[in-house]
């Protein structure tokens, strides 16, 4: 079928909307109409590059047998919410008609940390920015001639998505399409990381530096578990104002007015964890973020570098003798299929906040408008209407 895409053809360009060509759905794929799609930094890397292995690391690829991804032509968006259209055969979990959110980690279910409750670490992760369906092997969306990479396995940036049964998970009727959309990638990402990714406890002092789509929703996580203080981080005056309402206790500008700040709060402890969710992180803010932390402490690194700068300064000393952990956590360390009911389920009774995260909405036609304005930090989420 033929429909409309955002497409990336390399780093460095713009999102082109033009036609383009989904095959019908295979055995364990569904066709999904979407309603809604989410403008996040995930996919503003691979426009900018940032998200591309630069030539250093490409050459550490090459040497050690590992072919560097053929990315473009890209087929942008892995946030979004819509509605099974078709189902190929042997989809069991989902029909025609049923209201669906994307997950941007396809999930298998039987490989060994699917069957360890890790399944944001599903083996299947490793095709997800692959030209070829996790399911066969074979190719479903093209571009003229042209196979297109879908962004993680989806391609939300179009008005359907072909995709595999793995990649979606049903939501509720009564659910908008718009709360679906967030809590596919954004809220999870936030809400996991400073909670099952960071640990936080009752009475903790948790530091979230970034307060957009994913670190808003840290504030929320953290306020949630229990947390005494909750400092936000953030350079943008609009998100340190939003900041409270999401949970947050203070709100400062920079790192270097948040350690004084929780050295106060906690007579010179620190933060029991902090939480690095800018859209991307500096290898700069490394050794800060981990001066924030206590003796003990654990500092989760939720949103990616660049590819290109590989060295990162870090007191390693501080690390041992202070017992402290950085820790990388994808997806905020949740289980989508276990964690997106739930977080639906708290939305529906007034405990999880996200009509609020929407700062505004575009047509497909404006998707570079609302990357700019992402970038610019004037939206703490936007969302792209199908409908
Ligand atoms: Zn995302
Ligand atoms: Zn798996």
């Amino acid at each position: 079928m033929k429909c409309r895409g955002a497409v990336l053809r390399g780093a460095g360009k713009i999102w082109d909307v033009c036609q383009i060509d989904l095959d019908p759905p295979r055995a364990g794929e569904v066709l999904v109409q979407m309603a809604v799609a989410g403008i996040c930094h995930s996919d503003d890397h691979y426009a900018t590059g940032d998200g591309v292995a630069g030539h250093r690391l490409t050459a550490i690829m090459e040497t050690n047998g590992f072919a560097p991804p053929d990315l473009y032509p890209m087929l942008g968006g892995h946030e979004g919410a819509g509605v099974v259209n078709e189902v190929g055969p042997g989809v069991r979990s989902v029909q025609p008609g049923d209201r669906v959110a994307t997950s941007f980690i396809p999930a298998c279910g039987s490989c060994r940390w699917c069957s360890s409750g890790l399944s944001y670490l599903c083996d299947l992760g490793a095709g997800t920015v692959s030209k070829e369906m996790t399911t066969d092997g074979t190719r479903r969306r093209h571009l003229g001639d042209e196979a297109l990479t879908a962004m993680t396995q989806l391609g939300t940036f179009a008005e359907y998505v072909v995709a595999a049964e793995s990649s979606v998970i049903k939501i509720d009727d009564d659910i908008p399409f718009h709360a679906g959309s967030l809590v596919s990638c954004g809220v999870t990402t936030g809400w996991g990381s400073a909670t099952v990714g960071a640990g936080t406890e009752v009475g903790d002092t948790v530091v979230v530096i970034g307060v957009g789509g994913v670190g808003m929703n840290a504030l929320q996580g953290a306020r949630g578990v229990g947390a005494k203080y909750v400092v936000a981080v953030d350079p943008v005056a609009f998100k340190r104002e939003s900041a409270p309402f999401f949970g947050a206790t203070h709100a400062v500008a920079s790192v270097e007015e948040a350690v004084p700040l929780v050295r106060d709060l906690t007579r010179g402890v620190m933060a029991d964890r902090v939480v690095l969710t800018p859209g991307v992180v500096p290898t700069d803010l490394i050794s800060p973020a981990m001066m924030l932390t206590r003796k003990g402490g654990t500092c989760v690194l939720t949103g990616l570098g660049r590819y290109d700068e590989l060295p990162v300064p870090l007191v390693l000393n501080d690390m041992v003798l202070s017992a402290k952990q950085l820790k990388g956590v994808l997806g905020g360390g949740m289980n989508p299929r276990a964690s997106t009911p739930m977080l639906l389920s708290m939305y529906r009774e007034g405990r999880l906040k996200l009509d609020e995260l929407v700062t505004r909405r575009y047509r497909l036609e404006q998707i570079n408008e609302a990357f700019d304005d992402m970038r610019e930090g004037r939206n703490i989420r936007g969302l792209i209407d199908f409908r």
